[in-house]
């Protein structure tokens, strides 16, 4: 969209500050917006990433009328036949925190050879005129036996990718180490080139 005579600004459709502060992060070019109070989100109820980030992105583009963006993403565990994935967000429950997700995820895997995990992030972009857009990009790892470190968020501290190679936990990387390397990093920079580097 060069011919625009301002930057196109964008709603991001999610109420997890983390997420919209790490997609600030990386498509730093892009006027993001949060998304305004009164925008009803659909549940999450999909089978895949893809489609529950477009059942988002689509309903902020209806409600707001603007071009909207959404992530939808989570860890599967090669151990439990790709569990939690879609559910990672209420993996230990409706409104469970971050630390009980991945405490039950520690628990579930026990002392399983194979700790082998991905974290997979689908990206929905729709436009102004209601056109649609979805990358998806995901990031391998292993599962480490206790949590490491404060950055990130959700299973960062368990999350050793396997790009870095030095055992250091998502959580224990600066931002922009894991942007380099993880599955949001990457889906958002696809989506940022399909759309004309993201503006
Ligand atoms: P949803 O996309 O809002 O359904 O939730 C994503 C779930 O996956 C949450 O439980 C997050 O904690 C987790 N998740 C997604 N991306 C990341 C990440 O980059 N680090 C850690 N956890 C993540």
């Amino acid at each position: 969209m060069t011919d625009r005579p301002h930057r196109r600004s964008i709603v991001v459709a999610t109420r997890n500050q983390h997420k919209l502060g790490e997609l600030a992060e990386i498509l730093a070019g892009a006027d993001l917006e949060p998304l305004p109070d009164s925008v009803e989100l659909p549940p999450e109820d999909g089978e895949t990433f893809a489609e529950n980030a477009l059942g988002k992105a689509r309903a902020a583009h209806e409600q707001t009328g603007r071009a909207a963006l959404a992530d939808d993403s989570g860890i599967a565990a090669a151990a439990l036949g790709g569990r939690p994935g879609v559910r990672s967000a209420r993996y230990a429950g409706e409104d469970a925190t971050d630390e009980e997700n991945l405490a039950l995820l520690l628990e579930e895997l026990g002392a399983a050879d194979d700790r082998s995990v991905a974290y997979v992030c689908a990206i929905a972009f729709v436009d102004e005129d209601g056109a649609e857009t979805v990358r998806e990009a995901r990031c391998e790892g292993t599962l480490a036996e206790a949590p490491r470190g404060d950055g990130g968020f959700g299973y960062d501290p368990a999350f050793v990718p396997e790009e870095i190679g030095d055992g250091r936990t998502m959580a224990e990387l600066p931002p922009e180490e894991k942007h380099a390397i993880s599955h949001r990093g990457r889906a958002a920079r696809a989506m940022a080139a399909a759309m004309g580097a993201g503006r």
